[in-house]
């Protein structure tokens, strides 16, 4: 772990994450609980510690996609109640119940043979029904063609044995979108959601967690709160919606420059001599490349923070390493560190011109970059996701 400390890694602020967190319960009212996402790793920020953080917090879900991800979470002593959003093989149910994970309940054929399955281990297995309303992905469809037989669907699924039919929800596809056309088809699925929760009642169906208020939905649609509300992004600071509301980004991401040298005009740098130097220039070349999760697409085109000011990346970025321009930075030079990613140098940004969304940048900073743990402005814990 030292050894790879001074090359590259991401500090992941926790005190960001307490101020993100009261902002949003503040924002989507004490009543409604706090379900955090921290599937894939927390978005790459280490599910165990955001976990833990989010518990002392006061949160009252997690969801995570997978049974592995629920599991590490058990194993590192995590108590809070955890959600499992993704399709889970009908074989995994000892697991489940093993773990007490709450299991989403996609369609009546797999809620069959989780029934079955948890009625053969002789348990009970927590679920949350989820409802299509519009994503097109999982769940009971809600459109006015298959709501007759949903609504039928559902109320055999909640009579099943071995299954306690805890939630109910669903999630928007354009929430997080500005313009009216996103809007009128946000209150559509939403307005599916509640026709079919109604149903369900009137045939004595109902459910004690109703949630459908992704990250998006929690900036822009704060009515849709329900009993619990489900923020994955801007919990971590990050999104263009994150900015609106002062929310604070929790990783910064930095890397240590070195090996400086001059080069004449016209030089070519790096694979494919993507770029040539135009005048008399520094470059400096940071250890930090497209294994570590900086996407080579980025290649001439990000920037890196220093205290002295923001230096491009120049050539293509390598698999280890990049380079970057100091000529205009005469005060910059070997051993600085630099942030590629944080509070001075955006990451949503960053997925503007990689034309993608700050949820990838994130997810992609890879196992060899230590995460480094911050609380109260210390140091608390480092992680290292390497074998061995
Ligand atoms: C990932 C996910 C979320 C969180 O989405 P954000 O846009 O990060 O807030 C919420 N609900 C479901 C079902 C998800 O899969």
């Amino acid at each position: 772990m030292e050894s790879t400390l001074n090359r590259t890694w991401a500090e992941i602020n926790l005190d960001a994450l307490a101020h993100n967190y009261q902002v949003l319960r503040d924002r989507m009212g004490r009543q409604a609980r706090f379900l955090g996402v921290i599937k894939a790793d927390a978005y790459g920020h280490g599910a165990v510690q955001t976990a833990r953080t989010l518990a002392e917090l006061g949160c009252e879900y997690l969801a995570v996609s997978n049974i592995d991800e629920a599991r590490e979470l058990r194993l590192a002593g995590v108590e809070l109640p955890i959600l499992q959003l993704g399709l889970t093989p009908t074989d995994q149910t000892d697991e489940i119940l093993k773990n007490q994970v709450t299991q989403t309940i996609w369609s009546e054929e797999a809620a069959r043979a989780f029934s079955q399955a948890a009625v053969r281990a002789g348990g009970r297995m927590k679920v949350h029904v989820k409802l299509d309303t519009g994503m097109s992905r999982l769940g009971f469809s809600c459109d006015e063609a298959h709501f007759t037989a949903s609504l039928g669907a559902i109320r055999r699924v909640c009579a099943l044995p071995g299954l306690d039919a805890e939630g109910v929800f669903t999630h928007f596809a354009v929430s997080d979108e500005p313009g009216q056309d996103s809007r009128d088809y946000t209150l559509l699925q939403h307005d599916r959601f509640e026709t079919m929760l109604r149903r369900l009642e009137e045939h004595g169906v109902s459910f004690r967690l109703r949630h459908c208020a992704n990250s998006g939905a929690a900036v822009q649609y704060t009515q849709f709160a329900h009993d619990m509300f489900r923020p994955g992004i801007i919990m971590y600071g990050i999104s263009h919606l994150a900015e609106g509301l002062g929310l604070r980004p929790m990783m910064t991401v930095k890397s240590v420059i070195g090996a400086v040298r001059d080069f004449c005009p016209g030089t070519a740098v790096s694979y494919g001599r993507t770029f040539h130097v135009d005048r008399a220039s520094r470059l400096g070349v940071l250890p930090i490349g497209y294994a570590d999760g900086l996407h080579r697409v980025l290649s001439n085109q990000w920037r890196v923070w220093t205290p002295q000011g923001t230096a491009p990346i120049v050539g293509r970025i390598c698999m280890d390493m990049c380079m970057i321009d100091l000529t205009d930075l005469p005060g910059a030079g070997d051993g600085d560190v630099v942030e590629v990613y944080g509070p001075h140098n955006s990451v949503n940004d960053a997925a503007d011109l990689a034309g993608t969304i700050s949820y990838e940048l994130t997810c992609a900073i890879s196992k060899r970059v230590p995460r480094i743990y911050f609380r109260g402005g210390r140091e608390i814990a480092r992680e290292l996701l390497l074998r061995g």
